[in-house]
């Protein structure tokens, strides 16, 4: 059962070598590898990852003294890890979210990466020492990357640098260039991770500027509070220049927008929008505290958000207004950021659940004309079809979110099974007690909403498998690095 153009078939074979080359009935072509009791989908992407924070999962969920918790509590925590990591740490820490990426159906990734400096504060003689650790990760677990690397100038508007921030700071654009220049350039030469394939991709899809199908660079400006305008205006130029995407954080905290209106009397959404910032290649990350108007100009400059629901229900960030977005036509990806949960699909149904919860209703998200409630059907709409057409509708939105939005976020070439796309996919056992008894029509529903990721059996990226029935071949490797880099951390 192969899910394509929104709805799923049986009777259809995917043909691919690294690339989709068609789709066609499964009767009409030999050596069919037969998928029974599964289902086959298009790869999940996550496009927005600090992978290293994972060394600080199940370690901040307690109330600090005196004090009320809030994401910036949280922050200080998140700091005391990243001052203390090795480039090596950095590496086997990423190889453990990626494995886990890779077991929930995750096929490429966005990671926002801004550990440049040695802890403390010194230059590494190759700048992008540990974005190429976190690419070899990626590389070793079978994952895309997008390496989207991370400028970060200053703690705030008139603020001081933490000490805690050293390691992220590139003080001026030339700076910054430099080091993407440089990075662009060792990915081409394949010189950084051991095994990686700098490769072009026959599909034709890689811009300029970018190294691979399997690794490639993306700008990305910290926050508006990180990077004052005259920098900010720079590397989005070079972003442009190169086509490669752009992806930001913004309006995460209210704290982050009063201090933007408070430095340049606009909101930071008007901020991007007034000085031509904004395009399609630009993701606004969080995308929480904005209003209608701010909405409107992310739909006219045809940019993007990637919404992090687990996260930001963790950091008590707030609710991403997706009602909205969708609205107004703003595509909406998703990302596992701090990755206190790594479940793509859990991160696209709590799109849905939040709003439920804030307006008291259900459905919220669902598509214009597709009634979820029976009451408002009419007798004939109730015909078993168009109900289950209808059914479908939201859960083919929010898959959406997880996979095609994704892809157009980040620039990776899967997103869909279709002829000319990236052999990225992954299997689902339809016996799996999660989604068991779905049918044909229900079974994107039952998947988006119910699915254990524990049901995934199969991941495949650019036609190779990187999990077979459940287990990745690196798998038990990983793991002990990793608990040996716990230990080593927190004792
Ligand atoms: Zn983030």
């Amino acid at each position: 059962m192969v899910y394509t153009d929104g709805r799923f078939d049986s009777r259809l074979a995917l043909v691919c070598d690294d690339t989709i080359a068609q789709l066609v009935a499964a009767d009409e072509v030999e050596n069919v590898i037969r998928l029974t009791g599964r289902a086959l989908l298009p790869g999940l992407i996550n496009a927005h990852s600090h992978a290293f924070q994972r060394v600080i999962r199940g370690r901040t969920e307690y109330r600090t003294a005196n004090n009320k918790d809030s994401f910036w509590t949280w922050r200080e925590m998140m700091y005391s890890a990243a001052v203390r990591l090795t480039p090596e740490d950095v590496y086997d820490a990423s190889r453990m979210a990626f494995l886990e990426m890779a077991l929930c159906g995750i096929t490429a990734v966005g990671e926002f990466h801004y550990l440049h400096r040695a802890p403390d504060g010194s230059a590494y003689d190759d700048p992008n020492l540990i974005a190429k650790q976190v690419v070899r990760a990626a590389s070793d677990v079978g994952l895309r990357i997008a390496l989207l690397r991370v400028a970060y100038a200053r703690s705030g508007y008139e603020t001081e640098v933490s000490p805690q921030q050293i390691r992220f700071i590139e003080n001026d654009p030339e700076t910054y260039l430099k080091n993407v220049g440089q990075l662009i350039a060792d990915l081409e030469r394949g010189s950084a991770p051991t095994g990686m394939e700098a490769c072009s991709d026959s599909s034709g899809v890689i811009p300029n500027g970018r190294a691979s199908a399997d690794a490639w660079v993306g700008i990305a400006p910290h926050s508006v509070r990180a990077v004052p305008l005259n920098y900010l205006k720079e590397i989005v130029d070079f972003a442009n220049q190169q086509r490669l995407p752009v992806h930001m954080h913004v309006a995460e905290q209210p704290a982050e927008v009063s201090a933007c209106i408070e430095e340049y009397g606009r909101s930071p959404v008007a901020l991007l929008a007034t000085e031509g910032l904004l395009g399609g290649r630009f993701t606004a990350v969080h995308t929480i505290h904005v209003t209608p108007k701010a909405v409107h100009m992310l739909a006219e400059a045809s940019a993007m958000v990637c919404a992090c629901p687990t996260t930001e229900r963790n950091l008590g960030d707030g609710i991403v207004p997706v009602d909205d977005f969708f609205k107004q036509g703003v595509r909406v990806a998703l990302g596992s950021d701090s990755h206190v949960e790594i479940d793509l699909l859990e991160d696209a149904r709590e799109l849905e659940y939040h709003l439920r919860l804030r307006r008291m209703e259900r459905a919220v998200l669902a598509p214009d004309g597709s009634p979820t409630a029976r009451e408002d059907l009419s007798a004939s709409e109730l015909d078993g079809a168009v109900l289950n057409t209808h059914a479908s509708a939201l859960a083919a939105r929010l898959f959406a979110c997880a996979t095609m939005s994704g892809a157009e976020s980040i620039g990776a070439p899967g997103g869909a099974l279709e002829p000319g796309r990236a052999a990225d996919f992954f299997t689902v056992d339809l016996d799996d007690p999660s989604i068991a008894g779905a049918s044909p029509d229900d079974l994107l529903s039952s998947i988006v909403f119910s699915l254990s990721k524990t049901a995934v059996r199969d991941v495949v990226v650019g036609g190779k498998r990187i999990v077979a029935d459940g287990r990745h071949a690196r798998q038990e490797e990983i793991v002990e690095r990793f608990k040996a880099l716990q230990k080593k951390l927190w004792g």
